[in-house]
């Protein structure tokens, strides 16, 4: 049976009405029914607020807190998509998707945004005591919620130009991912702790969400500190009885690398949903050693078509093939295509191409980029679309005989690093408006199969100016202003060209062999 995302949660205050759907290191948490009190009445204030047009998108500002699902929750109630903003994200990048939304207001959970923006801020926005009185007290409002065809969120990823764009998902296309999640062959009938670690603007946390809330389980997240430092994310995972992790395998790798990350921790652990990146075999091997009966699951599946589109669990005689492991089957309601990129034709299985995702889950577009989204939403044929709304991933793929896909990179410039995407044009385009560079081509460093750092590669404005340590800091400081910390390169290199390829770019691969010397 389909489910309904918002009544779907709403739903279980009245079956589980004292369970914990969200709670987090620093000991916050939100029971169903209480859940379902505050997004009511939020919605409601909301609706009645004057200073909020109807049914505009709505910025979700904070982090991994309780208040934040309220927020969400009430947004979708109301009539309005929320756009989630990080506290990782820089002002300037929060300056740019406020602007680029237009007619929007700001539900600040974290109060910090004034200060942030300044004179910028031209939006109203809302403190987090505001926000607290509204889910207590509410207002008299009948709210109209989003549906079918209506945006449900908005999450914002690296553009290629420097400016992040907008993927706009409907409130049926999270609905039909919840639905097939919930009905696969990862779902099984009894009581799970998710540990819900990507940050909401990563679609990754929409896994838990769609497949764990909608079913009355409790989600665990890491607050602050215990997200910058594995010792206390370690002492928070003791008591957090999570029997089902979600996250990018950079992150489990990283929580691997110390031995106390085992059955001991974490012994309640019986699955492991790894999407969003490369997962590799020394993973699954290492983890399933720590613990013993680890199921672990590989998903795959970019913004642009709700979250997964492929997944399957990893079996053991695909750990002993000597190839990469499986991104997984084609997901119910989702028709994946893999096409030769230039002609768009389909190649046969086995033989390399692009992937398409034709189907019930692939999102509306970008917000307010026709042009992107005339490219990368409507490039497949008709004739292959059938009437289906269709998205261009960009990924190279492979398709077995049995119907299992296999990733083999990219097409573009879009990389994952630690689990976040990243338009290497996006840091590209940054480094080029500080006036100290002419030239920048960012290149990403490779260590045992996965993107360890990036290089930036800079032919700087004045040729004859110092290039050393103090340079690189100089434009690491002004990088963090524009960028998140992760986007910002490690290392700096300067030379006084590049070398050009036949049609007049960089030529990164002749850039890649001298960052490689
Ligand atoms: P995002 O929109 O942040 O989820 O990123 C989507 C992109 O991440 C995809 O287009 C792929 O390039 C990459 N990706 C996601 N999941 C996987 C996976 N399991 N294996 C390899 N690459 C992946």
């Amino acid at each position: 049976m389909g489910i309904d995302f918002v009544a779907a949660i709403d739903g279980q205050a009245s079956r589980v009405p004292e369970k914990k759907a969200f709670c987090n290191s620093r000991g916050e948490s939100i029971t169903y029914t209480e859940l379902k009190r505050a997004s009511d009445a939020l919605a409601c204030w909301i609706t009645a607020n004057p200073r909020i047009p109807a049914r505009v998108p709505l910025v979700v500002y904070g982090h991994k807190a309780p208040v934040m699902l309220v927020c969400f929750l009430a947004c979708a109630k109301s009539g309005h998509a929320y756009a989630p903003v990080d506290v990782v994200f820089p002002r300037d990048r929060i300056a740019s998707i406020v602007d680029q939304l237009g007619e929007t207001a700001v539900l600040d959970t974290l109060g910090t945004i004034p200060e942030l923006l300044g004179d910028d801020l031209a939006v109203p926005c809302f403190a987090p005591a505001e926000i607290a009185a509204a889910c207590e007290d509410g207002a008299d409002a009948t709210p109209v919620p989003v549906s079918g065809d209506d945006t449900f969120y908005i999450i914002f990823t690296s553009g290629s130009t420097g400016t992040p764009k907008g993927v706009e998902v409907s409130s049926q296309s999270l609905n039909n991912f919840s639905t097939w999640l919930s009905n696969s062959e990862y779902a099984v009938a009894e009581d799970r702790i998710w540990f819900n670690r990507s940050p909401f603007t990563f679609d990754v946390s929409i896994t838990d969400m769609g497949a764990g809330l909608t079913r009355g389980d409790t989600m665990f997240a890491l607050e602050d500190e215990a997200e910058k430092s594995l010792a206390l994310a370690f002492e928070a995972f003791q008591t957090s009885g999570v029997t089902d992790w979600v996250s990018t395998p950079s992150f489990v790798d990283q929580c691997l690398a110390d031995e106390k990350f085992c059955a001991d921790l974490l012994p309640d652990l019986k699955r492991m949903l790894l999407a969003g990146e490369v997962l590799r075999p020394e993973t699954v091997r290492l983890a399933q050693r720590r613990f013993p009966g680890l199921r672990v699951f590989n998903g795959y599946g970019p913004t642009e078509s709700t979250n997964l589109v492929t997944l399957c669990e990893i079996l053991p005689s695909m750990l002993e093939q000597d190839r990469s492991l499986p991104i997984g089957y084609a997901k119910e309601g989702t028709r994946l295509l893999v096409l030769n990129p230039e002609t768009l034709e389909e190649v046969p299985d086995g033989e390399h191409g692009e992937l398409f995702a034709i189907g019930n889950t692939v999102a509306k577009g970008y917000w307010r980029r026709d042009d992107l989204t005339q490219a990368m939403f409507h490039a497949c044929p008709e004739s292959l679309t059938r009437g289906e709304a269709s998205y261009r991933t960009g990924d190279e793929v492979t398709r077995d005989a049995d119907g299992l896909y296999y990733y083999h990179g990219r097409y573009d410039l879009q990389i994952k690093l630690h689990g976040y995407r990243i338009e290497l044009g996006d840091i590209e385009a940054t480094l080029c408006a500080l006036p100290e560079v002419h030239m920048a081509c960012v290149l990403p460093a490779w260590r045992d199969g996965s993107i360890s750092h990036l290089v930036a590669l800079i032919v700087p404005s004045d040729l004859q100016a110092p290039r050393g340590f103090a340079l690189t800091k100089e434009l690491k400081r002004a990088m963090r202003e524009v960028v998140p910390t992760y986007m910002v390169p490690r290392t700096f290199k300067y030379v006084d060209s590049f070398p050009l390829n036949p049609s007049g770019k960089a030529d990164r691969k002749a850039l890649a062999a001298l960052i490689a010397e």
